[in-house]
């Protein structure tokens, strides 16, 4: 099933894009193995990039903002990213097909999210500079005070393997179109298809510099945070991960946005439409084979609908197709790695030994064994206190837990210490809206989940700090700076 153009993007994985072109690691280095999370066969192989490679990288990234770049219109990087575009749309089958086989994520979910989305972002991000005021005069006391937002200046962007390419544009697009220059760290498991990002770039005229992409793990993730002429880190990854980040921006007093794990509800009310619910549910809460951050792994049901609730979800979730990735009919393909396997299979087997009903699948499927493949898993009378209430499972495994009032609902719903995503469904609208502003989440739909590019995505407590997406994550790669003048200026 390789074609030509997937091996083309996976020799990209011995090299590093920076400066513009593609060069070779200082040192020989670590590598990591990429398999196909279908079958466990090799994929490719990723050299890890050590601190030397992440000077390099932000030594160009700081050239490129010192030099023309840093003097750039709005209109000039707009163009520049509508060609990036256009250029990342001609490798986009390619690299949802790449992507589908690194991280096991379905074709049909890969061919919008890492082939669609990222080109998207970047048209969204180059209309949203184009009308965006960075600059206005005041009156102020003493005359008038011009307002300029200026780049934030160089960023590191460090992310997760599940959503590569969407990710990595989240942040690359609003921080291109502010005039920043860029540093992307991808994450190891999915490092192969960033080969696409540096290609597009590359063919649409990127300037060198502007964008440049080491791989590797953790080492170099942490080189990339540290470094001393770095001025924004934009995390996405583990709570974990996160924290330490966190910490390390705080010590070198760095700005930082960080996108970092969830455990979100889905309520369904007493109203609640039933077929509504089913029809949404692959995508509130199994999204990716549940590998994604915002999705709704804790379903919440009204006592009075809880037994028929519960019936027809096991029956929706007995008739998912578990399949090879590539499959346009496969709705869950495999985890993307043994070590994700293994941590979802160690939650099943956890929740088996609480109060836990198991009411569906809990095993690995028949037939699918050479993968990383899992069942798709309920389990119902669940204890919102329990661990697999609690913690992160990333993987396709719910658990259900009734509640006798709305109250109660959004109660068990903020008992959490994430919030990042949620849903209400109820066939009252208002209602849903009422209960949704009680959620302590930094996103909730009723009725539906589905991320909008136009507005703040992000999460409370131990789900992140910032928002991305929206006008919003524009502003996060813009800084702001007032020149006090004379009223002459106005
Ligand atoms: P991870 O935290 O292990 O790794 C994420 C990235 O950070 C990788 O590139 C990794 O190499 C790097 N990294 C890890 N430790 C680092 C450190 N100390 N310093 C610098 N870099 C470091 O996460 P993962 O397993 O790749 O991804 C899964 C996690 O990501 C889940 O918790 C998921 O919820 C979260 N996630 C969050 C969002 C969001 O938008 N909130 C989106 C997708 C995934």
């Amino acid at each position: 099933m390789t074609t030509t153009s997937d091996k083309a993007l996976t020799t990209s994985g011995s090299q590093f894009y920076i400066n513009g072109t593609w060069v070779n690691p200082a040192e020989g280095g670590n590598l990591h193995r990429t398999v196909d999370a279908n079958t466990g066969e090799l994929l490719g192989a990723t050299t890890l990039g050590t601190a030397i490679d992440i000077d390099s990288a932000v030594r160009s990234a700081r050239a490129a903002l010192d030099g023309p770049w840093g003097h750039t219109t709005p209109a000039e990087r707009a163009d520049v990213m509508l060609r990036f575009a256009a250029c990342l749309r001609a490798h986009a089958d390619d690299t949802a097909r790449l992507v589908s086989r690194e991280n096991g994520m379905p074709i049909t979910i890969s061919t919008v999210a890492n082939g669609i989305v990222p080109s998207a972002l970047l048209e969204l991000y180059a209309d949203l500079v184009t009308k965006a005021a960075l600059e206005e005069v005041r009156p102020s006391q003493m005359g008038a005070t011009i307002v300029r937002r200026e780049p934030v200046g160089v960023v590191g962007a460090i992310t997760a393997w599940n959503f590569p390419q969407m990710l990595a544009m989240i942040k690359i697009a609003p921080a291109m179109a502010a005039g920043c220059t860029i540093v992307l760290k991808p994450s190891p498991e999915t490092s192969l298809d960033a080969g696409a990002i540096g290609e597009a770039a590359t063919e649409a005229g990127v300037p060198p510099g502007v964008l440049n992409i080491v791989l590797g793990g953790r080492e170099t993730g942490a080189a990339l945070v540290s470094h001393p002429d770095v001025d924004k880190i934009a995390f996405t990854g583990s709570t974990e991960a996160g924290r330490k980040i966190g910490a390390e921006c705080g010590r070198l007093i760095r700005r930082s946005t960080l996108e970092l794990g969830g455990k979100s509800a889905s309520l369904f009310l007493d109203d609640g439409d039933l077929d509504l619910f089913l029809s949404q549910v692959g995508a509130t809460s199994f999204l990716n084979n549940g590998q994604t951050c915002s999705i709704q792994t804790r379903i919440l049901v009204a006592r009075t609908r809880y037994d028929e609730v519960v019936d027809a979800l096991v029956e929706y979730t007995r008739r998912l197709a578990v399949g090879h990735s590539l499959d346009t009919n496969t709705q869950i393909g495999p985890m993307a790695t043994e070590r994700q396997l293994e941590r979802v299979l160690g939650y099943v087997d956890l929740a088996r030994s609480s109060s836990a009903r198991l009411v569906c699948g809990g095993g690995r499927p028949r037939g699918l064994d050479r993968g990383w493949f899992v069942e798709p898993t309920i389990f119902a009378d669940v204890d919102n206190g329990d661990r697999l209430a609690q913690e992160e499972v990333f993987g396709p495994v719910l658990a259900v837990i009734p509640f006798d009032s709305d109250d109660q609902a959004v109660a068990i719903a903020n008992d959490s210490v994430y919030g990042l995503g949620g849903s209400v469904f109820t066939t009252d609208e208002e209602r849903g809206i009422g209960i949704a502003r009680r959620i302590r989440t930094g996103t909730i739909g009723i009725n539906y989940y589905e991320l909008d590019p136009g507005s703040p995505f992000g999460g409370m407590k131990n789900s992140g700090i910032g928002r991305e997406l929206g006008p919003e994550a524009l502003g996060s790669y813009l800084e702001y700076k007032s020149i006090y003048t004379s009223a002459d200026q106005l």
